[in-house]
């Protein structure tokens, strides 16, 4: 059987299970294969208490032993308990807002259980645990596939073990490697991935799956990059005469971090290697005039240049402060986002495609298929950390060989920056414009609003504006969370109800939100009550407070780029962090924030504290195509991985080389990281 071959060609497929596969990503044989279980049910007959772990759902043998009367919880949930017995241990079993579960139990019966068990203190808990009628005596571990629509993870493991029956997976890395680390082989893995004979054989599997996973990323950046660095096919640029008119006419002086990164940008432009390269700086650090910079003197050589911004808020305020920056030196500036009018689309990409030189400002519409770039020299995208290296190759393929540069506010630690975007050269503003205060924040708890709001409208009394940001834009079914709905209404007829304010939020048309933002920016508005989306790069320098609710529900790094929306201009600015910090973590989280306001040092606690895996995105875009593997968590395989991949590109054993073409092969056919041959 060929691996490559279509699902429907598995015996038990019909059309109708197949486009039920295909909802799940799946359209191959080995993209079955590869379609690994997210979670594992451990059927445990007789689990010691210490073998039991919080992580994984386990299945346990309870006697009951009484009820507990139902209570109402604090956000209005019903809680229903069961004391119950493991033979000497008291486990506990609650469920939310199920009160009929009680109907299932008897007072001195056994129930198989199934759920993940915490240990407290010398008992054990679960929450909303099944009742399941397996044998509890089995030892079995059974995988749990994340699935879409109505299929069944039974239905995938049966397809799954169909293949493996028939089959054997050749091996793809070299002997010695899997000798050095350990590592069993492919079949092996992927046989214990779906079917875990064991505890160990599973972990042995992920182990090397991830090892697999990592190496392959490793190539792959790597291979970008020598592509890139053997190429000498970039365009040699040179020095535009006008560039000291430029620097003149700037409202402000560069700051030398910002000059610096200005002279290794156009040092890349001078060179035949096309430039790849990361401009990391603190939120207001400045990099927008760096990239204006960059684009001009690309566009004074004769060639085209695109700015790819994540979001159309931030697009827009690009393109004006590009206008406005660049008036005067006789520039083609266009904005080409999903809501420009077709008519205006049409005529931008004529103009693109005429090759003439122009600046496109702009969104994800600028890597469309059907923008033709016929002249391009510079890719430039803003907030990196919203592009996946798949979108960056993506870019890259546009123009013959443009310069790239990247730039981003969540800075990246070094050693991860090495691992992470080891495909590029990094340059890092790490010096603020002179005459910046420093950000006052302070944490309040959630009774203290009244404080924060006092504060707040003080601000308002000398003429300065607010942000308000919560996680929700709607009210949520439990009530825990803030939304942009409830402050709103809370504020308009409250606190805030002599003031002009509005809701910000992603699900507003583009122009609704541009019209909003733009109000606040003129200063019609006192406040906006707004999500995430004003996260990124918006720029009101007389907006002086930033009220974050329920502050513990984001990461560092995204609170300080939310901090980083005031303390803009020339006033003294506050963050004002309001939530619920009753744990410990989230105490140290955020003392973190309101003791520090360098980007960098709470990139790395966040990393700490979070994984890579959530900071960046990574796992949610599934750009990386890392599945298994978290950089963080996995580090110490990805440096193995990753200097083990660097010795076989560097190396001219003709094994190797074979190995390496068909990693190559293989990349541009797999959608995942994990190559067969
Ligand atoms: P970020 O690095 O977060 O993208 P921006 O490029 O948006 O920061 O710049 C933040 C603010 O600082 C803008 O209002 C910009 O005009 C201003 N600015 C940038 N460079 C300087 C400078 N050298 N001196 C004074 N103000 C500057
Ligand atoms: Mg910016």
């Amino acid at each position: 059987m060929d691996i490559y071959s279509e699902i429907k060609n598995l015996k038990g497929v019909g059309p109708k299970l197949e486009e039920k596969l295909n909802k799940c990503g799946v359209f191959t044989l080995l993209d079955l294969l590869l379609y690994f279980p997210r979670d594992y049910e451990f059927v445990d007959g007789n689990p010691e208490i210490s073998d039991i772990s919080e992580e994984l759902k386990q299945i346990i043998s309870c006697k009951v032993v009484s009820f507990d009367r139902d209570i109402r919880t604090k956000n209005g949930k019903k809680l229903t308990s069961i004391n119950l017995k493991y033979s000497d241990t008291k486990v506990m079993a609650k469920w939310f807002n199920q009160p009929y579960i009680k109907n299932n139990f008897k007072i001195g019966e056994s129930y198989n259980l199934m759920g993940k068990y915490k240990k407290v203190a010398s008992h054990l808990e679960v929450i909303n645990p099944t009742i399941v009628f397996r044998d509890a005596s089995d030892n079995e571990i059974l995988p749990v596939y994340p699935l879409k629509g109505d299929i069944t993870s039974s239905v995938i493991s049966k397809l799954v073990n169909s293949i493996l029956c028939s089959i054997v997976v050749s091996e793809n890395l070299p002997q010695y490697l899997l000798e050095k680390y350990n590592l069993i082989s492919l079949d092996e893995a992927i046989r214990n991935i779906h079917f875990p004979s064991t505890k160990e054989k599973l972990k042995d599997a992920i182990t090397r799956l991830k090892f697999q996973e990592l190496f392959t990323y490793s190539v792959k950046l790597m291979m970008l990059k020598n592509h890139l660095k053997k190429g000498n096919c970039g365009i040699k640029f040179t020095m535009s005469p006008e560039l000291g008119d430029l620097k003149k006419a700037l409202p402000y002086e560069l700051t030398s971090a910002q000059s610096r990164v200005v002279r290794e940008i156009l040092l890349d432009q001078k060179s035949s290697i096309p430039m790849n390269r990361l401009v990391q700086g603190d939120v207001g650090s400045g990099k927008t005039v760096v990239a204006f910079i960059s684009i001009f003197n690309v566009y004074k050589n004769g060639y085209q240049a695109a700015m790819m911004a994540p979001t159309e808020i931030l697009a827009s305020q690009h393109y004006a402060e590009a206008k406005k920056l660049l008036e005067g030196f006789d520039i083609d500036i266009e904005l080409l986002t999903g809501s420009t009018p077709n008519k205006e689309k049409i005529r931008i990409k004529e103009k693109i495609s005429s090759g003439l030189p122009i600046v496109v400002i702009g969104t994800h519409a600028i890597i469309q298929e059907d923008v033709n770039f016929t002249n391009l020299g510079l890719v430039v995208t803003d907030e990196q950390h919203r592009f996946g290296v798949e979108q960056r190759s993506k870019l890259i393929n546009k123009g013959k060989e443009p310069d790239v540069l990247v730039m981003t506010a969540t800075p990246i630690p070094r050693t991860l920056a090495l691992y992470l975007y080891s495909d590029l050269d990094v340059s890092i503003i790490d010096e603020l414009p002179p005459g910046r205060k420093k950000i006052e924040t302070l944490f309040f708890q959630e009774n203290s609003r009244q404080q924060v709001y006092n504060l707040a409208l003080g601000e308002i009394e000398k003429g300065r504006q607010v942000y308000i940001v919560c996680p929700l834009i709607e009210e949520d079914e439990d009530g825990k969370l803030n939304s942009v709905d409830k402050i709103y209404n809370e504020l308009a007829e409250g606190a805030f109800k002599n003031y002009n304010i509005e809701k910000l939020h992603g699900k507003m048309a583009p122009k609704d939100k541009e019209y909003i933002i733009n109000r606040f920016k003129e200063g019609h508005l006192e406040a906006i009550i707004s999500t995430t989306v004003i996260e990124v790069g918006v720029n009101v320098p007389n907006a002086s407070v930033m009220i974050i609710e329920n502050c513990e529900r984001f990461g560092l790094s995204q609170l300080h780029q939310l901090r980083g929306r005031v303390g803009r201009g020339q006033y003294q600015s506050y963050c004002l962090l309001v939530g619920n910090a009753k744990n410990n973590v989230t105490k140290k989280r955020m003392m973190i924030m309101t003791e520090s306001n360098d980007g960098f040092y709470i990139a790395e606690q966040d990393l700490k504290l979070r994984g890579s895996g959530e900071m960046f995105g990574l796992r949610q875009s599934g750009d990386s195509g890392l599945i298994l593997s978290d950089i963080i968590e996995d580090i110490n395989i990805l440096k193995c991985a990753s200097e083990e991949a660097k010795r076989i590109l560097n190396s001219s054993d003709t094994k190797n080389i074979k190995l390496i073409s068909e990693i190559s092969k293989n990349l541009s056919r797999s959608s995942k990281y994990i190559c067969f041959n």
